[in-house]
């Protein structure tokens, strides 16, 4: 089922948690909103909810309007980050609840509670009780018991905050593999960028209530769209600079960084305080002065830290930027040492640049 956000606008007192939302959910999508504590996602996900209502803007499931329409009517599925399951039921009644509540006859849920325990592989575990049971374990329950009910759209709010690392890996494939096999809409909602991008077709990027970029995994990584999604999305190096020229027949522009000048094609024209935008991996390092370089400079080591396979550095450059580098670990090149003297290769090709204020791509 799609679901269409047209303008929606949520305020608490005179605050905004939600600006101006305006997009499409498609019918089978895993979609993320992700974002740093507090800009709004739990809102977004409480209004398609229903627990909340929009100041302004109307959502849509489908072609229908869903402004009014009470939560129980809304045939959702939910999963949260504190399980809210039942200590005093058994696993199976858990999962039968929602069923129960919709006055399916007896023989029909037991075979959709067997069906949803054997997705979530707890079929064997059905008469035990939640409340010995490992986290893990309760969030497959809570997830069987949201998705019993055959919902046309699945909500969920940090399911995994309250998992240990590597638990939290093993779930967010099993939600994965879940999602896709019953094709259901699912709208999740995180703050770790690293889940986000493992898990969703598309994610929603927030920052203070308004939606920064909207995009597939790789292309958020990729092209962020502004400051803002470049920091908050993996590592980032952000170096001020100036476009001090531009040829609008070709697109050429003169960037200086420092007293280094670079070359990089731009799509649209522009001269003044500009902000290049390189992730760590795509800045190479060599002991020996190249000279076949375009875009080098020179650099010294402040800190080299192995990190198994792949070392990290930082390094402070000639015109006084400090350079996060990633290096994948080779048996044909040694580590480089604290304070070694470096050419440092910006692989411009794969950089973003923006403007002065970090708020437009221009390249
Ligand atoms: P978190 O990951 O910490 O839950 P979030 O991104 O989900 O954060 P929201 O919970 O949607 O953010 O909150 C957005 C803003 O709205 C915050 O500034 C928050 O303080 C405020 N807010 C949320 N719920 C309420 C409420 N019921 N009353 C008043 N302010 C609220």
């Amino acid at each position: 089922m799609k679901v269409r956000f047209d303008q929606i606008t949520k305020y608490f007192g005179q605050a905004a948690a939600v600006s101006g939302a305006e997009f499409t959910i498609d019918d089978g999508e895993f979609f993320t909103l992700l974002g740093p504590s507090g800009c709004g996602k739990t809102t977004l996900l409480r209004i398609i909810a229903g627990f909340y209502q929009q100041d302004q803007g109307d959502l849509y499931f489908g072609s229908k309007l869903m402004n009014i329409v009470p939560t129980h009517q809304r045939n959702i599925g939910m999963v949260f980050q504190n399980y809210a399951i039942f200590p005093h039921m058994s696993v199976f009644d858990n999962v039968a609840y929602g069923l129960k509540a919709r006055n399916i006859n007896k023989t029909q849920i037991a075979k959709r509670v067997m069906e949803a325990l054997e997705m979530v592989e707890l079929q064997h575990l059905r008469d035990r009780s939640p409340s010995d049971m490992s986290g893990g374990q309760q969030q497959r329950i809570a997830l069987a018991r949201a998705v019993v009910i055959e919902p046309e759209l699945l909500l969920m709010d940090e399911p995994l905050s309250n998992l240990d690392a590597k638990l939290r890996i093993k779930m967010r494939a099993d939600i994965r593999a879940l999602q896709k096999k019953l094709n259901i809409t699912t709208i999740y909602v995180t703050h770790d960028q690293e889940e986000a991008l493992a898990v969703s077709d598309r994610i929603a990027v927030m920052s203070r209530g308004v939606i920064q970029q909207i995009g597939s995994p790789r292309d958020i990584y990729l092209k962020p769209a502004n400051q803002t999604v470049a920091s908050f999305i993996g590592t980032s190096n952000l170096l001020e600079g100036i476009v001090k020229e531009h040829d609008p027949s070709t697109g050429l522009a003169v960037v200086q960084l420092g007293n280094q000048l670079l070359h990089m094609k731009l799509v649209r024209a522009y001269v003044g305080k500009a902000l290049l935008s390189i992730r760590p991996e795509r800045i190479r390092l060599f002991d020996n002065m190249r000279s076949d370089l375009a875009h080098k400079l020179i650099g010294i080591v402040r800190q080299s830290t192995f990190l198994g396979g792949k070392m990290h550095y930082v390094v402070e450059s000639e015109q006084g930027h400090l350079l996060e580098v990633e290096q994948q670990m080779s048996v044909l090149i040694e580590p480089f040492e604290e304070n070694q003297r470096l050419v440092v290769d910006l692989q411009l090709e794969h950089a973003v640049l923006f403007d002065g204020k970090g708020e437009e791509v221009l390249n």
